[in-house]
Order: C-alpha cells, then sequence, then structure tokens
C-alpha cells in the first residue's frame, strides 16, 4: 500500500511570520504530501488565525486539514466553522479535544470524540476525520489500556484515521501497536515525526505533553554545548533512524511536525529517500 505524508503547521501570528510561511509551504509542496495541516490554540485562541492560513492555502490549491477542538465555542458557532471549512472545500479535519489555555480555568474540555460524533452528525461523511493517539500515552489518562480504549471509542464513533503524538521510542511504538491490535483498532494510524532543531526548547515542550526524551539522546544533546551544527546533525540522524524504522515496522506514512520551516523536514525526507 501507498504510503501516506502529511506536514504540520502552526498559524503564524504575524504578516512576517505568515509571509515565510508561504515560501516554506511551497517548497515542502514540492516534495509531494498528501496534505498539509494548521493547528489550533488552545480553547481556541488561534481561530481567526488559523481559518485564515488553511483557507489561503486551499485557494493556493493545497490540500489542507485544519485542527479543531471545542475550546470556547458552543454548538452553534462550532457548526458555522465546521460549515465555513466545508464551503470553502475542505475535506479532512484533525478533531481534538484540545488543552485548556492558562486563565480559562472554567471551559469545560469536549472529548474529541463527542467533536467526532457532533462532525458526524452535520456532515455525514464530508470530512475524512483524523484523531490523535499517544503511543507513551496521554498524560491525563486513567491507565495505559484505558488511554487505548478511549482511542478505539474516538475511531469507532467515525474518525477514519489517527496520527500520533511524537516520540522517539520505537519500543513504545511496537508495544503501542501490539495494544491497539489487540483491543480490535484496525484503522491506520501514523506516527507524527518532530525533527529537532533546538533541544532545549524540545525539553521545556515535552515535560508538557508526555513525550519521553531518551536519557542517551538528552545526554548526546547536552555535550554538544553551544555547537549547534553538531547538535543539528546528531538531531537529523536520530530522527532519520526513527523514521525509517518505523517504516521497516509497517507504519502506514508519517506527519511531520515542521515547526513552520523546511529544514530539516526536507533533509530528513531525502535522506529517507522518499
Ligand atoms: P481525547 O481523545 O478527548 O482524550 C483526552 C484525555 O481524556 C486522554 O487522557 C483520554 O484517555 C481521556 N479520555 C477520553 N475520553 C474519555 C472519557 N469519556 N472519560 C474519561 N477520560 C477520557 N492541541 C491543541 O491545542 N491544538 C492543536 O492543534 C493540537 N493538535 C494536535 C495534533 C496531534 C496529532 C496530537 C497528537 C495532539 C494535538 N494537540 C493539539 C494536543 C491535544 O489537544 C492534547 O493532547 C489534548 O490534551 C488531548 O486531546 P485529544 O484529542 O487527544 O483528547
Amino acid at each position: 500500500m501507498t504510503k501516506r505524508y502529511s506536514f504540520e503547521f502552526f498559524p503564524p501570528k504575524t504578516d512576517v511570520g505568515r509571509e515565510k510561511l508561504q515560501t516554506v509551504r511551497a517548497e515542502l509542496n514540492k516534495l509531494g504530501p498528501e496534505f498539509f495541516s494548521v493547528t489550533y490554540g488552545a480553547g481556541g485562541s488561534t481561530r481567526d488565525n488559523t481559518v485564515g492560513i488553511v483557507k489561503a492555502m486551499k485557494a493556493e490549491g493545497l490540500s489542507v486539514a485544519p485542527h479543531l477542538s471545542f475550546g470556547g465555542d458552543d454548538e452553534g458557532s462550532m457548526l458555522e466553522l465546521i460549515n465555513g471549512y466545508k464551503d470553502a472545500g475542505i475535506d479532512r479535519i484533525v478533531a481534538l479535544r484540545g488543552d485548556l489555555p492558562s486563565g480559562m480555568g472554567a471551559t469545560r474540555l469536549v472529548y474529541a470524540k463527542e467533536l467526532v460524533e457532533f462532525i458526524r452528525k452535520h456532515t455525514g461523511d464530508h470530512f475524512h476525520l483524523e484523531v490523535a493517539a499517544y503511543p507513551e500515552i496521554h498524560p491525563d489518562a486513567k491507565s495505559y489500556q484505558a488511554d487505548i480504549d478511549f482511542l478505539k471509542a474516538k475511531l469507532d464513533a467515525g474518525a477514519n484515521s489517527a496520527i500520533t503524538q511524537y516520540f522517539y521510542s520505537i519500543d513504545a511504538w511496537h508495544y503501542f501497536m501490539d495494544h491497539c491490535q489487540k483491543a480490535g483498532i484496525d484503522k491506520p494510524i501514523y506516527p507524527g515525526i518532530m525533527p529537532i532543531t533546538n533541544f532545549a526548547n524540545l525539553a521545556r515542550f515535552s515535560r508538557n505533553c508526555g513525550a519521553e526524551l531518551p536519557r542517551w539522546m538528552t545526554q548526546k544533546f547536552e555535550s554538544y554545548g553551544d555547537d549547534i551544527e553538531s547538535s543539528r546533525e546528531f538531531g537529523i540522524e536520530v530522527v532519520t533512524r526513527l523514521s525509517e524504522q518505523l517504516l521497516e515496522a509497517g507504519a502506514p506514512g508519517l506527519h511531520f511536525y515542521t515547526m513552520n520551516t523546511v529544514d530539516p523536514t526536507r533533509q530528513i525526507w531525502q535522506n529517507l529517500k522518499l
């Protein structure tokens, strides 16, 4: 079966960032991904920005999927947003629960499964729906098995496939896939690949999202100190190797968290000879 590759962006906040992203997506589009996706800020904080970028990309003829969560929206405004995407010719959505933005303690989080049900109820089979999966298990999960069961529930509710949080342990992937199989999950799960551009930032971010950075990798990055070039090369090597192992192990494709830059995603892509 042909493998599927996709690239993720976040919506830039400034005009300079938006201009830069135009160049980035034009370059990455040359690699021929199946689609791009654009994230949605916690609590809907990037609502207009995400909608703007998604529609601009669609108008350029790119295949693009907005990420979506209920955030602060009620059902009426959520429906408006979804119908707006449908009318713009968007046919894929990454459906999420999202997280609470700081300072918005009272907002109720709506589970991704409920969003999948909502989209299916109002738009039938129009959208291909992606949901999130966690090979190292979501930080709020009651247990390993509970997280797998909730993943199955949102796929059974009508999602077509899942994209994972990034991870650097191939064992975590194998163990997770075994458990998904035992739970009867038969829809494709695409590993999320996070190229490493700034290890210190990645370490800070990983603490919050429950992704583990292996000790050997941390030690090696720390040993480079200010030697940015060696650190960059090591990052490319590690992520290329992981991607190779995932594809060899039968992963149906890869989803790259590009962080709105062309390299190192392109470098890893070229190393993999995709
Ligand atoms: P859910 O699937 O709803 O699960 C959330 C937690 O609740 C899990 O621990 C699960 O085990 C548990 N759970 C699920 N259902 C139930 C239930 N019925 N009862 C009790 N517990 C339950 N965040 C953003 O803000 N914007 C983005 O654009 C974004 N994009 C992402 C893209 C990908 C590919 C991934 C992997 C994550 C993304 N995230 C994004 C992060 C995501 O929003 C957070 O990880 C969030 O905390 C969980 O979202 P979810 O959709 O996985 O939640």
